[in-house]
């Protein structure tokens, strides 16, 4: 049985908005290859290394990070899983690649994040992304953008309430790091959004009759 030292590792890199630039895509297949680490595509986006063999770990992380690898840590500002969006979808309503672009310059900072939040947007109502089904999800109309909290899948699947209606992309940045904080605040070791939605001091409280 192998050590803890011995056993495969995996290392995940941040893929802002999915995109996979050349030059780093040739290096993860170059020590894919060297190293015999395989290639997985996460369901957030990511691209994750698997099968690092934990002796080659320190180096493989090394040669990636000097590829401009942006490698996940625990406590990462969660990343915006997106629908391809504007200018490759024609039903889109919005550029889906700039939200995630504004999202990760202006959070992408942070650390310290509590699990398990996550965060996903559509660039319109089909949500091929499930932004409906996430912790926070964005999803643009023909009149903006609006704001879904406390969705999740699982054995027990929530659809998300929507809080903000027809608002634009800076009051969505605002809300994400409004309900983040917040999220923050009440949550000891991690917590999904729909276990804070309906506290008396949630940010976004339900409107009366709703
Ligand atoms: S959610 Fe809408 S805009 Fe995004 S990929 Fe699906 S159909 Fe296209």
């Amino acid at each position: 049985m192998p050590t803890e030292s011995e056993k495969a590792k995996s290392l995940t890199i941040f893929l802002p908005g999915g995109v996979l630039p050349p030059a780093l895509a040739r290096t993860a297949a170059e020590v894919a290859e060297e190293f015999g680490c395989g290639l997985y595509l996460t369901t957030v986006q990511n691209l994750r290394l698997v099968d690092v063999p934990a002796g080659v770990a320190a180096e493989v992380e090394k040669r990636l990070v000097a590829a401009g690898a942006d490698v996940k840590k625990p406590g990462c500002f969660p990343k915006l899983k997106i629908c391809v969006g504007r200018p490759h979808c024609n039903l889109a309503k919005a550029d889906s690649q700039e939200l995630a672009r504004l999202l990760h310059e202006r959070y992408g900072g942070r650390q310290g994040i509590k699990p398990k939040i996550k965060l996903a947007f559509a660039a319109c109502p089909a949500s091929c992304s499930n932004a409906t089904l996430a912790d926070i999800g964005i999803v643009a109309t023909r009149k903006g953008y609006d704001l879904y909290v406390g969705g999740k899948g699982g054995g027990r699947p929530l659809v998300g309430r929507r809080v903000l209606q027809g608002v634009d992309a800076a009051a969505i940045l605002d809300a994400v790091g409004r309900l983040v904080d917040y999220h923050q605040e009440k949550t000891g070791k991690k917590q999904r959004m729909c276990k804070l939605i309906n506290e008396d001091d949630f940010p976004y409280p339900v409107p009366a009759g709703g």
